[in-house]
């Protein structure tokens, strides 16, 4: 499992994906018969999975493309936030990345999960001061985000 900032970064093999996406701006989102929720300005973790043509590296070039045809809940997301990168399982399994977050906040339940029977949500809440399982960057790596997003970084162990 390693970070990556571009989808170029990524194997164009099947597997699993978790997005860091900045939202700078309040986000009301309605998901199918549930009403409307309003999700804050923060980091948000998005879990998907590849397995089309492509693999990962397709699949990540289109969540980080901003001239899109809305077609995902999560393409609204990407579309008023900033895809800041994503961490790669190839071969991976999404709802096993989603159950290794149990800690976090859902802040939409049914978000990219409708099709799935384990998760609450594919979307988390990434809090300032939580901790995930894995490591955000490497050693020395540069600092992630775009100038200008006044988000506090969060802590990771
Ligand atoms: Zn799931």
């Amino acid at each position: 499992m390693r970070f990556i900032h571009t989808a170029a970064a990524a194997p164009a093999v099947p597997g699993a994906y978790l997005l860091l996406i900045a939202l700078p701006v309040k986000l009301p989102v309605a998901l199918p018969h549930r009403p409307e929720t309003i999700l804050p300005p923060g980091r948000y973790l998005y879990a998907g999975s590849a397995r089309g043509p492509g693999g990962l590296r397709a699949r990540l070039a289109r969540h980080m493309r901003a001239d899109k045809k809305p077609h995902w809940h999560i393409d609204r997301l990407t579309a008023a936030g900033a895809v800041e990168g994503a961490w790669v399982i190839p071969g991976g399994d999404e709802c096993a990345l989603v159950a290794a977050l149990a800690h976090l906040p859902v802040p939409l339940p049914g978000f990219g999960s409708t099709d799935c029977r384990t998760c609450a949500s594919h979307l988390l809440h990434w809090p300032a001061g939580a901790k995930l399982p894995f490591r955000h960057r490497r050693a020395g790596g540069r600092a992630s985000g775009r100038p200008g997003m006044a988000l506090p970084a969060p802590c990771i162990s």
